[in-house]
């Protein structure tokens, strides 16, 4: 029999044990969902990363579809070539340009054709990936083409422009979402992007970009996928006739937000294309003994001079800046804005940089 003082010691050091055993537990357990806590959050971070930003792919197909809607042949080129680089087959990215006919027009779309076969041509590609099908004979496009446009848009498509113009509805119906739409190759959110991509790069197509943006979410697109998209093409078409030129990293200290220059020539007169993003403006400025000449080619802005109000510019407009007179020039809020600026020649011609034209004033303008 054990004594009652034993018995107590014994329950005592079971207790101990268990204790300590609790303890170490909790210890494990501790490490343990340290580790489980550490492993969701990278799967949420590395998860949330896929899921909201353009892979590779998807980049190069908005940057092909940008520059074959403006018909830059330039830089559509090395769009290509980046493509390519990346793994894009040469099916698939004929597939964009083939599908871009719908949405930019033949002449586009051939001149992008074209250029593409002389790349492929010279880097002597072989292998072209997989080949477009074709629907079945005797297909029902009008049938299959609604079934599609109604699980892209998520409605019936109708109105009175189609009843207006019934050949439109059925061509979209039956070429566009039946004959192009079936190709495979390429997904429908492929196509979606190429046709966002090309759509923000064009101008006076807002109704018809804004329902592809819709479209494209339809398609699973995630909204951050879509901002990305508008934002890599923002700078595209910009900058008009005479080029958006580079960044203008070494203005950049005297303008808020970004702007880009394209000098046009140095000799006897220096004249430049500027292109300022939607909100960017220069600091106010003097140009000494000579003044400046502005050429308003694209979108909307101001000029204002010291102590008077600003004036909106529009493509068009031209303005003669007086040597001597404090003034800033840039884009309007919601505008991309370019203008051209000739350096009215003079000797010692100089450039005073002043103070920011401040957000307080900025705002203040329609
Ligand atoms: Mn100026």
């Amino acid at each position: 029999m054990l004594s009652g003082k034993k018995y107590l010691q014994i329950l005592k050091d079971r207790f101990f044990q268990l204790f300590i055993l609790l303890l170490s537990v909790q210890r494990a357990m501790k490490k343990f969902l340290i580790l489980l806590i550490g492993i969701i959050l990278l799967g949420f971070y590395t998860g949330a990363d896929a899921m909201e930003n353009l892979n590779d792919r998807q980049r190069d197909i908005v940057f092909i579809s940008a520059y074959t809607a403006v018909g830059n042949t330039e830089k559509l080129k090395n769009a290509l070539e980046k493509a390519l680089d990346d793994g894009l087959s040469v099916n698939e990215i004929k597939e964009i340009l083939v599908q871009l006919y719908a949405y930019c027009g033949f002449p586009r779309s051939l001149n992008a054709i074209n250029t593409f076969m002389q790349t492929v041509d010279e880097r002597k590609v072989s292998s072209v990936g997989n080949e477009p099908e074709s629907l079945p004979h005797g297909t029902d496009k009008k049938e299959y083409g609604n079934e599609v446009q109604i699980k892209l848009t998520g409605a019936e498509v109708k109105g009175a422009m189609f009843d207006f113009a019934p050949a439109i509805d059925t061509f979209l119906k039956e070429h566009l979402f039946a004959d192009i739409f079936s190709r495979g190759v390429l997904t429908y959110q492929e196509r979606e992007i190429a046709t966002i991509a090309a759509l923000s790069s064009i101008k006076g197509v807002e109704p018809q970009l804004n329902a592809h943006i819709q479209i494209g979410k339809n398609t699973g697109l995630k909204d951050e996928q879509t901002e990305e998209i508008l934002k890599l093409t923002s700078s595209v078409n910009k900058g008009g006739e005479f080029g958006l030129g580079e960044e203008n990293t070494a203005y950049s200290k005297y303008f808020i937000g970004n702007s880009y220059l394209n000098p046009l020539t140095q000799d006897g007169v220096s004249i430049a294309n500027v292109t300022f993003e939607p909100g960017c403006r220069n600091n106010w400025h003097i140009h000494h003994k000579g003044g400046q000449i502005l050429l308003v080619t694209e979108g909307r802005g101001y000029y204002q001079e010291w102590g008077k109000p600003a004036q909106e510019l529009k493509a068009g407009d031209v303005v003669n800046i007086p040597p001597e007179v404090k003034h800033w020039h840039g884009a309007a809020k919601d505008s991309w804005f370019s203008h051209i600026a000739i350096a009215v020649p003079a000797e010692n011609a100089s450039n005073e940089w002043l103070e920011e034209v401040s957000d307080e004033e900025y705002n203040k303008l329609k």
